[in-house]
């Protein structure tokens, strides 16, 4: 049986490619160069077997998604990835998951440029945990609170593929195979925008990343900068899996309240709308505009024929009743 010293050297210790990192993993802290120049934009989220991921999720889509949903939040931060650290709980040691759950974080690793300096292992329940430290330039960083009234609201990519892939494979949903395939694979290898979230520092008011779904994390901008908004139903992106779904079901509430895309959501002011529109285009990246801000609270779903759509619910709340 392999001790825990044999895992770290074997699966997680690699010759530090950034040369900002003086000390990486094997002592007891990592030692790390940051430019004087920027600032350091720090996150961390934990995925729970069971909770965040069903427990048969691949092990390699599991190390993927793990460092894709953290820097998701750097991306919302218009931060650059730099390094990171992981803290794996694992219920036993099985040699090939860690091998798959390592090849599935590498790939978005060299992706991002970002680099594993530290961690944590330990036994017991399957938990994820990643930390992830990124960098910007001073008075760049984008944040929930600066929506201003006028503001445009837009959307990254489409939403609700994540949460249609999460019901076709608890059984509630059934997709043609291709359809199928793209959706679990948006819910399991979502792909942070942060060539968006730096493309927009100097160009977006606010900003955050899509985990909790459109409405909630909207709600969370919208709250936070003391403001609210209208959003024109028919606006917010889908993929024509979506689309089709809600065609059948005529379910707003499960597209707009469908959590794990990882998309961006930002404000801009309409003098900002060329330049968005072509750093998206240079990115091949799609970008919606869905509403605007205004200054009544609360958000107001606007229907084609101008009637109004009252949302059930908001989004996941690991603390809520639903
Ligand atoms: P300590 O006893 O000082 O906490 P550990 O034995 O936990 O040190 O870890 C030894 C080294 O291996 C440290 O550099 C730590 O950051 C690194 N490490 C441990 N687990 C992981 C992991 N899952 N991923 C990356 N680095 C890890
Ligand atoms: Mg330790």
């Amino acid at each position: 049986m392999p001790t825990e010293f044999d895992l770290i050297r074997r699966y997680f210790q690699a010759e530090p490619r950034r040369p900002d990192v003086l000390l990486g993993i094997g002592d007891d802290v990592a030692v790390l160069q940051s430019p004087m120049d920027a600032r350091l934009v720090v996150t961390t989220d934990t995925m729970v077997a069971g909770v965040h991921f069903p427990p048969e999720t691949p092990p390699d889509d599991l190390g993927y998604k793990a460092l894709a949903v953290n820097l998701s939040d750097l991306a919302a931060a218009g931060a650059e990835p730099a390094w990171i650290t992981l803290a794996l709980t694992l219920p036993q040691v099985d040699e090939p998951w860690i091998a798959s759950f390592c090849t599935g974080l590498r790939d978005l690793l060299e992706i991002s440029g970002a680099e594993l300096v530290g961690g944590d292992t330990t036994r017991g329940p399957l938990s994820v945990t990643i930390q992830a430290l990124g960098l910007v330039p001073p008075s760049q960083d984008l944040r929930r609170s600066a929506a201003i009234v006028g503001d445009q609201i837009f959307v990254t990519g489409t939403v609700g593929d994540a949460a249609l892939g999460l019901s076709v494979l608890a059984g509630r949903a059934s997709l043609p195979e291709d359809q199928r395939e793209y959706c679990i694979r948006r819910l399991n290898r979502p792909e942070p925008r942060t060539r968006a979230g730096i493309g927009l520092r100097g160009l977006a008011h606010a900003a955050i990343d899509v985990s909790d779904g459109i409405l909630a994390d909207l709600g969370h901008v919208l709250e936070a900068s003391g403001v609210g908004a209208t959003v024109r139903l028919p606006d917010p992106p889908l993929s024509p899996a979506v689309a089709a779904r809600l065609e059948a079901t005529g379910d707003w509430d499960e597209v707009l309240s469908g959590g794990d895309d990882y998309e961006l959501l930002f404000t801009a002011p309409v003098s900002a709308r060329r330049a968005i529109e072509s750093l998206f285009a240079r990115l091949d990246c799609r970008v919606t505009c869905v509403g605007s801000v205004e200054s009544t609270p609360g958000v107001r779903l606007l229907r084609a024929d101008g009637s109004q759509h009252l949302a059930r619910r908001a989004g996941y709340d690991h603390f809520g009743d639903a």
